[in-house]
Order: structure tokens, then sequence, then C-alpha cells
């Protein structure tokens, strides 16, 4: 996005949770169902192609390498990491924006963008490399001149004084193709990658990026991003990661929920935040308990076939017909309870 335009991250609910008996818990819940989160990590998820895309090829040969990595800078690092205070409590992650990306988020999205054939996007890991985005600005012919030389302009101006690197500010600059990341944190690298998948879509985007700054408009490209990335980690990713995607992601789009209240950082920008998490653990924790159920399930099943191949085993020996129905079905759920 560009600055004015820039979404630290978003979020959405994936299905009303059973326990919310708060009214602004129940607010905040049709307020991101409003926002356009109602399809939210709709499964299965559907992958991007190129061929679905409408895409530069003058950027796409600029984008040689598409990952790259800002060289670190203990004292640069630690002011960076000093300003992203507020956006750590905010997120209650000490991750958000601590200017050390590491394998993992970058694995992430990586494998986000081979799979969505998304091949021009550049991804800048903590680096300020102002020249190269002038660039890929000029290069970016997808987006429409009249806006790559005036709101772009503007967005990479911003992000070239205000620079990342010391502010912080997780986002996807769609004048320029590029997703800038401060926090080690892969819901959120998806997050700003999704956002990029949606532009790649989009005929008229610079239209659709302008759009951004109209009233409750966020809302709206914030659940297109976060649906993606939460489908996208449902599908792909293993349950740490989805339940870590719940409690950034859903807290981040109470951010939005919040700014579209205008209540600045009043009390409704604090109560969208807290029913953020509150939710987005509620989700979480869901999900957990699926996977226990399921591990039961599992060793539930495992239980009842073993006594039955050792029974093959003992008939294969005397000749005797198989016992099959000799099992104690009582006996193998209360072993299957008693497993560690
Ligand atoms: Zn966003």
């Amino acid at each position: 996005m560009p600055q004015a335009v820039v979404a630290k991250c978003g979020c959405c609910i994936r299905q009303s949770p059973r326990e919310i008996d708060r009214p602004w818990l129940t607010l905040m819940s049709l307020l991101m169902a409003v926002g356009g989160l109602s399809g939210c990590a709709s499964l299965p998820y559907q992958f991007g192609s190129a061929g679905a895309y409408r895409s530069s090829t003058d950027l796409q040969t600029l984008t040689s390498q598409q990952i790259e990595r800002g060289e670190p800078h203990q004292a640069l690092d630690t002011v960076g990491w000093i300003f992203g205070i507020p956006n750590k409590i905010i997120l209650w992650d000490w991750r958000v924006e601590n200017h050390r990306i590491g394998s993992r988020t970058e694995t992430a999205i990586a494998d986000y963008l081979a799979k969505n054939e998304l091949s021009s996007v550049k991804v800048r890991l903590n680096q300020y490399h102002p020249g190269d985005d002038w660039r890929r600005l000029a290069a970016n012919k997808s987006v429409g001149a009249g806006w790559r030389y005036t709101l772009g302009t503007l967005s990479v101006l911003g992000e070239t004084i205000i620079a990342g690197r010391v502010f912080g500010g997780d986002h996807y600059n769609p004048f320029t193709n590029t997703v800038h990341l401060y926090s080690d944190v892969p819901s959120v690298a998806l997050h700003e990658a999704g956002h990029s998948k949606d532009f790649a879509r989009r005929t008229w985007k610079g239209t659709y990026a302008a759009a951004y700054l109209l009233p409750f408009a966020p809302l709206y490209h914030e659940a297109k991003a976060t649906n993606d990335a939460l489908g996208y980690v449902l599908t792909e990713g293993d349950l740490e990661t989805q339940r870590e995607a719940y409690r950034i992601l859903y807290p981040a789009y109470g951010t939005y929920v919040g700014s579209a209240l205008g209540g600045g950082m009043g009390w409704g920008y604090v109560a969208s935040v807290l029913g953020g998490h509150v939710l987005g653990r509620i989700q979480a924790n869901e999900l957990e308990q699926q996977a226990e159920d399921q591990a039961f399930q599992a060793r539930l099943q495992r239980n009842s076939t073993t006594p039955a191949m050792t029974a093959s085993t003992d008939n294969a020996a005397d000749s005797q017909p198989p016992r099959w129905t000799a099992v104690d079905e009582t006996r193998l759920a209360e072993s299957a309870i008693e497993e560690p």
C-alpha cells in the first residue's frame, strides 16, 4: 500500500464465537462481518495463478531476486525496535517490528509467493532501498501512469523520507508491487503478501489503492488480505502457525475497526483491539481443541485395529478363524483413554 494506504496487518472472523455475550464484542463481530469478513478463511483455499494476474513485464525483469535482506545495523535496528514498542504492545508480541527477520518468516512468504505464482512481487526484509523502489515505480506499468505519478510518487516519497528501517510499519506498496517487512511474524508476512495477491488480480490497481483512503474502505482491503492469509495458513501451515495467525491477525484487524470508528486511540480503538485479542484466542483455542479431538480419535482407531492384527498373527499359527468379533469395544475405549 502507499504510505497513506499502508496496512500493518489485518484479519477477519471465521465464524461467530459462541461465548460472546458482551455488547462491544458483538459490535466488533458485526463490524468485522460488515467489513467483508463473512468469507474469512474460506476453504478450500484458492491458489492464485500467473495467468489470472495483470502484471508488468518491465517490473518482472527488474525482479530478478525476489527477496532481499538489509544489512544488520545494531544502532539503527535498536532505534527501530524502540519505535516499534507501541505496536509490540498493541499486538502483544515482541517479534513485531523487531527488525530481525528470521528464516521461518522468510520461508513462509517465499513459499506463499511461489505457490501463488506471484513472481513479480518484491520483498524487502528490513531493507532500505529507495533507489530500487523508484525504479520499480517507473517500471510498474500495470498501474496507470496517472496514479503512479501522483499517489504512487507520494507513497515512495513517504517510504524514502519516513524510512521503515527506523520507524517500522510492515506494508505492501501496490505502486511498486513491493512488500516491506520489519516484523519477524510469519502471519504478518503472509497478510502483506495477501495484499499483493489481491492487487495482482485487479485491473484498476491505482483506483483500488486510492479507494483505500475512503472511510471504512480499509476494512474491505484488510479483510481480503487476512482472509487469504488465514485460508493459506489453514491449508499449508502447522497447528502452531495457525494458532499464531489467529492471535496476531484478529487484533491487527481490530486496529482497523477501531480506526474506522473514528476514535483515534480512544476507547473504541482500545475495545476493538482487545476484542480482536479475545476473538483471536477463542479461534486459536478452538483449533487446538479440534486437534486434540482428532488425535484422540486417531488413537482410538489405532487401538481398535491393533488387537485385530495380533489376532491375525495368532490365527495364522493355529489356523483358527479370525477372532474379529471377540474384541471388547469397551476395553479398547478404556485403553485409549488411559494412553498418555
Ligand atoms: Zn493489511
